[in-house]
């Protein structure tokens, strides 16, 4: 098949071009490297079946031929990161907002599947143990701009299911949990990535808050290959599911295996949350996405263990 991957320059994005090509799929990948970089497609400019353009999907034209060319699109470009988005919450909301409606009016044309990378955020502050694609979104008030990022991207959800609804535009909304891996960079907030750096430089490992809020993280490795399998399932489209793994980590717990697998002589320092972000900034204290539904579509089991990760984050960072 053929596959257009938006904000194809980033580190999913990256990733995913290298799954395609390897399963033999032509790549045509757009990004406008606001946050994606030349240095993640490096090694694929000479690989066959790969084409880039370095532009914006607000650019009519180019986005509209791109579209025609393929089957399948991965709309992957948005705003990332929650550093960036306390930061630039209207950059955040007109990235993501306008992008995802340009490129759903160019898909609808020619009716070419859209697979729609949303995000684990949208479920807010729920307390639910685990959250299920049909539980609640919880949202904290709009004083707060952390939560433009959640709110924009459910705005995308909403306007792809319409797509759906409304004008039988095959579509697939997909809720990433905390996915991390090589290529990731720790500038906009990623705490994998900057634990590592921190880590390796001996520099304080800096945890925001208690440090008792967890994550589950999951490898970009096995990320993709979901992505990709779900592009090619039929019971995926209108639906919307969650991808990542269910193995819970506090970030105190994290900060401290990180030290040890870099043999760091880095402390730990606790920093409030006011001081990291904003004053006033409201954190999400458990993030665990429910599987269920993934399992029953395609039987996806991560390959990779949160060891594997930091293992693969610390080698890319040391490498470097
Ligand atoms: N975090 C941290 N130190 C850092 C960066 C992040 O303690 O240097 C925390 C952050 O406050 C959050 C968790 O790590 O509780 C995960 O943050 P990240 O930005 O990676 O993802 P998200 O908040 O979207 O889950």
């Amino acid at each position: 098949m053929k596959a257009l991957i938006t904000g194809g320059a980033g580190f999913i994005g990256s990733h995913l071009a290298e799954e395609l090509l390897e399963q033999g799929h032509e790549v045509y990948l757009i990004d406008d490297l606001s946050t994606g970089s030349i240095e993640n497609i490096e090694h694929l400019k000479n690989r066959k079946g790969f084409n880039y353009t370095i532009d914006t999907i607000l650019n009519p034209s180019i986005t509209a031929e791109l579209v025609d060319k393929c089957d399948v699109v991965f709309h992957l470009a948005a705003a990332v990161g929650v550093m960036l988005i306390v930061e630039s919450p209207v950059r955040t909301i007109e990235t993501n907002i306008k992008g995802t409606e340009a490129i759903l009016l160019h898909a609808n044309k020619k009716k070419k599947k859209v697979i729609i990378a949303s995000t684990s955020e949208v479920y807010g502050k729920s307390d639910q143990k685990s959250f299920r694609e049909d539980g609640d979104l919880i949202l904290g008030p709009t004083t707060k701009s952390r939560w433009s990022y959640a709110c924009s991207k459910a705005i995308d959800e909403f306007l792809a299911l319409a797509y759906w609804k409304e004008k039988n535009l095959p579509v697939v909304v997909i809720r990433l949990f905390n996915i991390v891996g090589p290529r990731q960079t720790g500038r906009y907030g990623m705490v994998i990535p900057r634990f590592v750096k921190q880590a390796l430089l001996n520099h304080p490992i800096t945890v925001f808050g208690d440090g008792k809020q967890s994550r589950c993280f999951s490898h970009v490795k096995d990320t993709v290959r979901a992505l990709v399998k779900l592009s090619r399932t039929d019971e995926a489209v209108g639906e919307v599911i969650n991808i990542g793994s269910d193995d819970e980590i506090s970030i105190e717990e994290l900060a401290k295996r990180i030290k040890t697998l870099t043999k760091s002589k880095s402390k730990i320092q606790y920093i409030p949350y006011s001081d990291a972000y904003e004053e006033g900034f409201e954190d999400m204290m458990r993030r665990v996405p429910d599987l269920g539904k993934i399992k029953k579509l395609i039987g996806h089991k991560s390959k990779h263990s949160l060891d594997d990760i930091l293992k693969d984050v610390i080698e890319y960072y040391k490498s470097r």
